[in-house]
């Protein structure tokens, strides 16, 4: 018995592994727009939203989903948020502009992040729900503001926990100024609530923020202030691995290879944020977002059914109810947890003079992860059969092409056979460029021509870092679908949600004020008084 071979399965959602599994259509897809690739899966993201919903239902009357649109530039995600009667959080104009354009009306749209005088202005004018994130803002919304129609208005709060600072939010101890403001604009500003996100996987962290923005409620009314809303901000976590214990073993033989003991695991000097140091490894990875196994909704579940102490010891969800504050959340990488896919072809394959396998890729690690971070599962690799090397059919062709028929030639296979260790590199002439710091271990060594997917790019992953270096153009993005036995795939900014067989078109796809009998939000105007 041979031990097995280093390795971090991905977690692949079925209906992704069904169109991974389906060649055809993997290949149709490659032909038709070219590699790379970005695919996106509306209806795993519709099915994130509805579990996510499922968890809500059962713990708390009045809610408010606030999809944080940063974590994808996605239309058919941005389209499928609108579609099921959720609201969305954006945090620039641009991405104001794709909600808009994707149906958002006014009162289903919050805006949280940095924001300069112009946006802010533009906000004002818009009536959209503007999530205040310091006091320079605030005075400028005061000052800006007509007395025709209040401006809604959110509070984040930050400095929790004295030990990390943030630079979002104001600080509690500046909440005195920020009470003054409030009181002194009630007839410009309609204070709605509190808010604040933390992007921790540690539930106390955040149940400390909830505490402290309940006391906040308090003070609030103190200063003549009626708040209803309470916003928990995102950071709900992605599960990536489908073993936790291959990716223990994984991570135990890479700390091992960093002390060098064993075969090196990593290229050159990387040490992926561990401190090496007197013979042992300390510190946390900059991959140990990989490491989680908890799911979103149980995070969140968990968190509503969260005793909290001074409220002896009732749930965060029942001392929400109890002071009448609906829950506004603004999860991203959640909802699009294991919803995208990222497809690229292997250009060739080289090795260097220790041995080391190359895999030269036709993307570059900017386009699959954000540029500090390490992709922790392992890319699939399509290999062989069928797949042609057709060097002819580069990303610059989007129109359909006929298939590449008898011309292309299988290159003679080679003569290594069996398992091998490889790095992934990118397209850029840069050394940095490499796609995996870490060694990967393929059952054979891959040819040109063979796909390679990265497995759950769709979160911060595809687009948040991804640059045009070399006048490399960004890749195409499609929105997956399955219908009726196959899956389709079109632009991500054609695609359009399914009107379900027999019911009505969504509200929200009429004009006027949006109520969704699911979203059961509470409009700004009802902060004014009716319940
Ligand atoms: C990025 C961001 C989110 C989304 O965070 P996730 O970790 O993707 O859920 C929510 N709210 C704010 C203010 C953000 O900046």
């Amino acid at each position: 018995m041979t031990a097995p071979l280093p390795a971090l399965p991905a977690k692949i959602h079925p209906l992704v592994r069904a169109f991974l599994d389906s060649r055809d259509a993997v290949e149709d897809t490659v032909v038709r727009f070219g590699s790379p690739v970005h695919l996106v899966f509306p209806q795993v993201y519709a099915e994130n939203l509805t579990r996510f919903r499922a968890v809500l239902d059962l713990q708390v009357s009045h809610y408010r989903i606030c999809y944080a649109h940063k974590v994808n530039q996605s239309r058919a995600f941005v389209r499928t948020a609108e579609h099921a009667g959720v609201a969305i959080d954006v945090a620039s104009p641009q991405e104001l502009g794709s909600a808009i354009g994707a149906g958002f009306d006014a009162t289903r749209i919050e805006v949280t992040g940095p924001k300069g005088e112009a946006f802010l202005r533009q906000l004002i004018d818009r009536g959209v729900t503007i999530n205040v994130d310091n006091l320079w803002e605030l005075g400028r919304i005061a000052e800006l503001a007509g007395d025709r129609t209040k401006v809604p208005v959110l509070l984040r709060v930050s400095g929790f926990d004295a030990a990390s600072a943030s630079r979002f939010g104001v600080p509690l101890a500046h909440l005195d100024r920020a009470f003054d403001l409030l009181s002194a604009s009630r007839s410009r500003i309609a204070f709605l609530g509190f808010a604040f996100h933390i992007d921790s996987g540690e539930p106390a962290e955040r149940i400390r923020a909830i505490d402290a923005c309940l006391a906040l409620v308090e003070q609030a009314y103190d200063h003549g202030l009626t708040p209803s809303v309470l916003n928990i901000g995102g950071g709900f976590r992605q599960v990536f691995t489908a073993d936790a214990d291959r990716f223990d073993g994984y991570v135990l033989a890479l700390r091992e290879a960093l002390l060098g003991r064993g075969a090196q695991m990593s290229w050159g000097n990387n040490t992926f944020g561990y401190h090496v140091d007197g013979g042992a490894v300390h510190g946390i990875p900059v991959f140990h977002k990989y490491a989680n196994t908890v799911p979103a909704t149980t995070m969140l579940a968990d968190l509503l059914a969260a005793p909290l102490e001074r409220h002896g010891g009732r749930t965060v969800a029942q001392v929400a109810g109890d002071n009448m504050l609906e829950l506004w959340l603004e999860p991203g990488k959640a909802l699009v947890d294991h919803a995208g896919v990222t497809v690229a072809k292997v250009e060739f394959v080289k090795e260097l003079a220790d041995g080391t396998v190359v895999v030269n890729l036709d993307i570059s690690r900017d386009l699959v992860t954000p540029a500090d971070q390490e992709v922790m599962v392992d890319p699939i690799v399509l290999s062989g059969n069928g797949h042609r090397p057709d060097a002819h059919v580069g990303h610059a062709t989007v129109t359909p092409l006929r298939p590449v028929g008898d011309t292309a030639t299988t290159p003679p296979p080679m003569p290594e056979s069996g398992p091998v260790a490889v790095y992934f590199a990118g397209r850029l002439c840069l050394e940095r460029d490499l796609i995996t710091n870490h060694k990967v271990w393929l059952p054979q060594r891959p040819q040109p021509g063979d796909l390679v997917v990265f497995p759950n790019t769709g979160a911060y992953h595809m687009d948040l870092s991804a640059a045009t270096a070399s006048m490399h153009p960004v890749p195409t993005k499609l929105a997956v679908t399955h219908h009726a036995g196959s899956f389709q795939a079109c632009r991500d900014g054609d695609y359009e949600p399914p009107v379900p067989v027999g019911l009505p078109p969504h509200p929200s796809a009429a004009r006027g004020p949006h109520r969704s009998p699911v979203l059961r939000q509470v409009s700004h105007a009802d902060n004014d008084g009716a319940p």
